[in-house]
């Protein structure tokens, strides 16, 4: 079988925050994986920058440290390590001290040819001082890329604010904002089996599809970012940007072709044809919860983040409506939340039930068709199908997963790339397909901005919920109150 891999031009990387969790958990394993598979080549080199004042060598140590902590232990050949190791340089710089850029400049003006991409793995307060750094020492070059990740705003108006932070100082074609929900394997391939196959687009809609459930749920709490956590909560966190981004993929209209401005037209169209939620609809469309143990040394959302007053929620559930023709009548239940049973994320569809039963009372009903595109823990695609049970003993129907994983069809020992390795790939390529443009962030803050100020004015509290357990009961009595119910939470 000939190579997939088709390596990219030669780039410099710069991750500005080197040191942290993002760059160290998941941005240097990631590249690494890419470098054991042959796609970077020769001449490309990483940078770490933070402020920590230590040199190369100590960066160097941090790395391999990483590498051995988040990369499987058969994926680490000796060679490939040092390979990667010998790519990495650090400096230090506080990016906020206007005199300090100079060493940086003097890194990447060494190879003036390669392709410069920007990583921004701090806090979005610097994304602004870092675009402007940039431009000031001349960096910002129209062959250099600019990745942020979220949080992108904690509203609509400081998401407008960041975005002209931004724009101010790089094209939007040059600005790679991440959600790595996108770069799953899964979710690109919920693109293929809609696009690529004249079996599913037929019934992609309100007259055969009764309802879309989205669940990321978490089986950890807040952990150590319970200090970020409580100003944000559930629906910022997770709700704003990839729960979001699912359902946009899945409801949007064909794209004329998959090219990023086509794709991001038609993700756009989608969050403007949100019915924006409001008021007392907020209230009858939205649960929110915060995990609870009953003990006094219980597991405690409010222990967790160290306060006792906080109304953040850890936990929301959404009934959202899409007010174009294919989408019609079809509701969109999204939820996630902290310390749930297991650890999830799924988008089902659930197709309507077929008109009639030719088989009269059966022992087990029909049970609608549904299509589960699993991003955690395995990632994977099923379409559950009615079948008769095989053997004597009478007509009986039996519910059964069709497995569509295209992991099954692949050769010898293949991994699933993590979305990260897919998507700072993508940026190098210059391919902004799988990124979120500027406008599309904003119109997501437009429509969750009215949901979080209705619960603002409402003064409720999150409803309680038991630790590793499915959420609070409201979001099950939400469903009921439209004669459905939620999919089990299981790994
Ligand atoms: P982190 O562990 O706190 O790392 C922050 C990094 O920024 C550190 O390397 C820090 O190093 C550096 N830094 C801070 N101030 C600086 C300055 N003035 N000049 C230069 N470097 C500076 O944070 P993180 O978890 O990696 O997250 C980084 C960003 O990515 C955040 O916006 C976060 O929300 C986002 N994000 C993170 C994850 C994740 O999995 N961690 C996932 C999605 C999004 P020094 O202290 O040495 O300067």
């Amino acid at each position: 079988m000939s190579s997939t891999v088709i390596p990219v031009d030669p780039f410099d990387l710069v991750i500005f925050g080197g040191t942290g969790d993002l760059a160290m958990r998941k941005l240097l394993p990631a590249l690494f994986r890419r470098d054991a598979d042959g796609q970077i080549p020769a001449a490309a080199r990483i940078l770490g920058l933070a402020r920590t004042d230590q040199d190369t060598e100590a960066f160097k140590l941090e790395a391999r440290e990483a590498l051995q902590q988040h990369v499987a232990a058969e994926e680490l050949s000796a060679e490939a390590v040092e390979r990667f190791i010998k790519r990495l340089s650090y400096l230090h710089i506080d990016v906020t001290d206007s005199s300090a850029w100079g060493d940086l400049v003097s890194y990447l003006n060494e190879r003036p040819e390669h392709i410069r991409v920007y990583y921004l793995a701090v806090g979005p307060a610097l994304f602004g001082t870092i675009a402007q750094g940039l431009a000031n020492v001349g960096l910002a070059t129209v062959k250099a890329r600019l990745v942020v990740e979220k949080p992108l705003g904690h509203d609509l108006e400081s998401a407008i604010e960041l975005n002209q932070a931004i724009s101010s100082v790089f094209n939007e074609k040059s600005v790679y904002r991440i959600d790595h929900y996108l770069g799953k394997e899964t979710v690109q391939n919920l693109m293929a089996l809609r696009f690529a196959n004249a079996l599913f687009e037929p019934l992609w809609n309100a007259n055969r599809i009764d309802h879309v459930q989205i669940t990321a749920a978490e089986s950890l709490g807040v952990g150590s970012r319970g200090g970020y956590y409580d100003t944000a909560g559930a629906i910022r966190d997770m709700v704003q940007n990839h729960l979001i981004q699912l359902l946009c993929l899945l409801a949007m209209e064909p794209p004329y072709k998959f090219d990023a401005d086509a794709l991001r037209d038609e993700k756009l169209k989608v969050l403007r044809s949100l019915r924006p939620l409001t008021g007392r609809a907020v209230l009858s469309s939205t649960v929110r919860g915060q995990y609870m143990g009953h003990e006094a040394d219980a597991e405690s959302y409010l222990k967790d983040v160290g306060n006792p007053d906080s109304r953040t929620e850890s936990y929301i559930a959404i009934k959202a409506k899409i007010d174009n023709w294919r989408w019609s009548g079809v509701p969109f239940y999204l939820r996630t939340g902290k310390k749930l049973r297991a650890q999830m994320t799924e988008i089902a569809v659930v197709f309507k039930e077929p008109a009639h039963s030719v088989f009269g009372d059966l022992e087990t009903p029909i049970m609608p068709n549904v299509l589960t595109i699993r991003l955690q823990p395995d990632e994977g695609l099923q379409l559950h199908i009615m079948t008769k049970d095989p053997g004597p003993g009478g007509f009986r129907l039996r519910d059964i997963p069709l497995d569509m994983s295209f992991a099954e069809g692949r050769e010898g020992s293949w991994r699933m790339p993590d979305a990260y390795e897919r998507l700072i790939m993508d940026v190098v390529r210059g391919n902004q397909t799988l990124f979120m443009r500027g406008d599309e962030v904003e119109a997501a803050w437009r429509w969750i901005d009215p949901i979080i100020d209705a619960w603002e004015a409402s003064g409720l509290k999150p409803e309680a919920y038991d630790p590793g357990s499915r959420g609070p009961i409201a979001a099950v009595e939400m469903m009921a109150r439209d004669g459905r119910r939620w999919r089990e939470i299981e790994a």
